[in-house]
């Protein structure tokens, strides 16, 4: 038996797996069960989909050699070719590339399948940088829109307690969250279920009722997807209205609340308090108002804004579907200035809102391993890679370029790892697959991954990497957190496969950059050094590598006995620990946003915008339903796809309330066909009251197949969801979606 950490795969987890293996085979995965388990050192219990690992592990569809494109872009149909042949063609491709068009030419893309500090695509981005670099991007398909607005009210992300803390609250508002689905830290439901257990109140704010609803809220309140901040808005004005709010807080710690301390240079503009009160558009922000945009009764609205502003201190945490959404800044920020008018700021059991990184340092690291630095300084919004394509050259800091005042070239040449966001997981899957099927466009594309994904079927060369329990690798915890996890080598890697550093190495000798990349370095060795790196930092008792590897521990993780609060220091002494934000407070109104002008779409004050695909707009008498894609336990986005056990366990299918279904003569089990302008899905739905009426949810992540017509017969979301994005953050608003749904034809 050996411990190791689950494959990470971006599932919003880091936990430790007992893996039994017998003549080089893996038999068995167990959990954690180190002796202790307390709320200063829990265990780190496995999800289903890390117990399920081995199916993947070992599943008839693995790839196991390297193959080149025979057919169009796209087909699907491949060659198997040798290393040698392969590696010849990315080495002169890349030379060919790099001389027509320069090093701006290549992107890494945003990946997630394979996440750990010696796996994934920063090996191919530190050999990239070593080759003269490669068009950069920044933000993510998961926090965009929560990474840019929040730093807009509190001048930085670190705006999260340790979760220990939640044991301090008596009230948590689960907004949007859903860490029993998705996780969100290993430990973030355990830590809601230990404050319930001390008496703390928990509401569960969902379009969907969710497994966290079922499993850890005393009351669920369904919302109309794109809405929250329309019934944010309306809480607030029940706590001004009804006098609840900390008003001194507010007075000391805040700027832009009402006329009497607005910013220099924008006295006379709009103040939250006026937003509220109409004062400027003459519509007041009342629980009417917000019922008749949200669909959840006034009486609720008032209530839960009762409860939140007088049940202290209390948790509003903000989950991430809400604000991948059109206008997904309004609903982070509408959430953090309920958090400050209420003084939940910087106190034991309070909770800041926004994205909240882990006080007091930002919690677990992203990246240890080394990548360099790019030489290219040009950076796009993750999102906008297809943009780049087509019109790379016009980009400039309108679409959120960064770096350079325009780019000097369309992307021409993409090498993605562990990445199936070219395809599947970028926004309206038709389109995406016209741009990369022209080879006029993108000249060349190298995907590294253990499958045959929808984004590796465009490649032109597919390289068959082995999976993390084949290769030695290191993670710690996913945005919460305080340990580290050795992922040793377990068994040999199948067929001809390699590790993504192997893959990037034997490329590097090709390109003349051997030495310089490996420095000389195994994958163990780069753990080894990785774990060093952590020595110095975070963790100055991390044992070495041979002591983790001999104990067979699996993990270091450092006890948390005093969890540290966010911006205490400040809610204790603002002059003299101010705020990172221009005024030093709490930007209720922010003048950095004031001054970009555009206040239909980015105000000062966080505002409830119509999206611009609503039930409330003209689209609507085409498309009546709101679809979701929202994170499923069958797998980690688009990973784990095919896994036998868990698709039997969460079948993929449409969710739809009874409501929409009727009038539709769409019975539980039927097919159905759900469409908009941008594509059609055929799936099986599942009737359920566990939906809004109005919203249908269609579990994202399930790899588009589509029929010779285009019609995907697996269920991909994103044949659905726009490539559109939001206006601050240049983020994925990949839940606007409006859909019709009809019974296709019988099950
Ligand atoms: S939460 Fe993530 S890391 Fe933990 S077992 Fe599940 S898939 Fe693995």
């Amino acid at each position: 038996m050996i411990r190791t950490g689950c494959p990470a795969h971006n599932c919003g987890g880091r936990c430790l797996l007992k893996v039994f293996v017998r003549d080089g085979v893996i038999v068995r995965i167990e959990t954690d069960d180190r002796p202790g388990d307390t709320v200063a050192d829990p265990q780190l219990r496995a999800c289903v989909r890390g117990r399920a690992y081995r199916k993947r592990q070992y599943h008839p569809d693995r790839l196991m050699h390297p193959l080149k494109r025979v057919g169009k872009r796209g087909e699907g149909k491949f060659e198997r070719i040798s290393w040698d042949e392969a590696l010849d063609r990315i080495a002169s491709e890349f030379e060919r590339v790099k001389k027509a068009y320069g090093n701006s030419a290549f992107y890494v893309p945003y990946g997630t399948g394979s996440y750990n500090q010696i796996n994934g695509r920063q090996t191919a981005q530190r050999l990239m940088n070593l080759y003269g670099g490669s068009l950069g991007f920044y933000n993510s398909y998961s926090w965009a829109a929560i990474s840019a607005a929040t730093p807009t009210v509190y001048g930085t992300a670190v705006t999260g307690n340790q979760r220990q803390d939640w044991l301090n609250a008596k009230y948590i508002l689960m907004w949007s969250w859903n860490p029993a689905e998705m996780r969100d830290g290993t430990n973030s439901e355990y830590f809601v279920q230990k404050a319930r257990e001390k008496g703390a109140r928990v509401v569960c704010i969902d379009p969907r009722m969710t497994l966290s609803a079922v499993a850890l809220a005393d009351e669920w309140i369904p919302i109309r997807p794109g809405t929250d901040a329309a019934m944010m808005s309306a809480m607030a004005y029940v706590m001004v209205d009804e006098k609840l709010t900390d008003a001194d807080f507010v007075r000391t710690h805040c700027v832009g609340f009402d006329e009497t301390q607005m910013p220099a240079g924008a006295e006379g503009a709009e103040s939250y308090k006026d937003y509220l009160f109409g004062t400027r558009d003459g519509v007041a922000k009342t629980p009417e108002w917000a019922e008749s945009i949200c669909g959840v009764p006034r009486a609720t609205i008032a209530r839960i804004a009762r409860e939140y502003a007088t049940t202290k201190p209390g948790v509003l945490y903000q989950g991430y579907g809400m604000q991948r959404r059109a206008y997904g800044e309004q609903a982070v920020r509408a959430g953090c200035v309920l958090a400050a008018i209420t003084g939940n700021v910087g106190v034991p059991g309070g909770w800041a809102s926004g994205i909240a990184l882990q006080a007091p340092d930002g919690g677990p690291f992203w990246l240890v391993f080394p990548v360099g630095e790019n030489p290219v300084k040009a950076i796009i919004p993750s999102f906008l890679w297809t943009e780049a394509v087509l019109r790379g050259k016009d980009m400039g800091e309108a679409d959120g370029v960064r770096g350079v005042p325009k780019l000097a070239t369309d992307i021409k040449c993409i090498w993605a790892v562990a990445c199936n966001a070219l395809i599947n997981q970028h926004g309206n899957v038709n389109r995406t697959a016209r741009i990369l099927a022209d080879e006029k466009k993108v000249e060349f594309l190298l995907v590294q991954d253990n499958f045959l994904t929808p984004t590796a079927k465009f490649a032109d060369i597919v390289l068959p990497v082995c999976t993390q329990f084949e290769t030695w690798g290191l993670e710690d915890g996913w945005k919460y957190g305080d340990e580290v996890i050795l992922m040793p080598k377990i068994v040999e890697p199948p067929g001809e496969t390699k590790s993504d550093y192997r893959i990037c190495s034997e490329i590097a000798a090709r390109l003349g950059l051997e030495k310089t990349y490996t420095e000389e370095r195994t994958e163990r060795d780069w753990v080894a050094w990785s774990l060093d790196r952590y020595r110095q930092s975070r963790f100055p008792g991390v044992p070495s590598l041979d002591e983790l590897e001999n104990s067979n521990a699996g993990i270091y993780s450092v006890p948390v006995t005093k969890p540290a609060v966010a911006f205490a220091d400040f809610r204790r002494d603002p002059a003299k620990h101010p705020l990172p934000t221009p005024s030093g407070k709490i930007e209720i109104f922010s003048k950095r946003l004031h001054d970009m002008g555009r206040p239909a779409e980015i105000p000062a004050v966080p505002k409830y915008i119509q999206e611009w695909e609503s039930p409330f707009g003209p689209e609507a008498a085409k498309y009546p339903l709101s679809a979701i894609g929202h994170h499923y336990l069958s797998r980690v986005h688009s990973t784990l796809e095919g896994v036998d056990w868990l698709e039997e366990a969460f079948p993929q299918r449409l969710f739809i309330n009874p409501v929409d279904a009727g009038p539709r003569k769409i019975k539980n089990g039927d097919r159905v066909k759900i469409w908009n302008d941008r594509g059609a899905v055929v799936v099986k739905c599942r009737l359920t009251p566990r939906i809004m009426p109005g919203v249908v949810a269609l579990p994202q992540g399930a790899w588009w197949t589509p029929d010779a017509k285009g019609v995907d017969r697996r269920g991909s979301v994103n044949v659905l969801s726009s490539e559109r994005w939001t206006p601050l953050a240049f983020g994925n608003a990949q839940h606007t979606i409006m859909v019709q749904v009809e019974k296709a034809e019988a099950a």
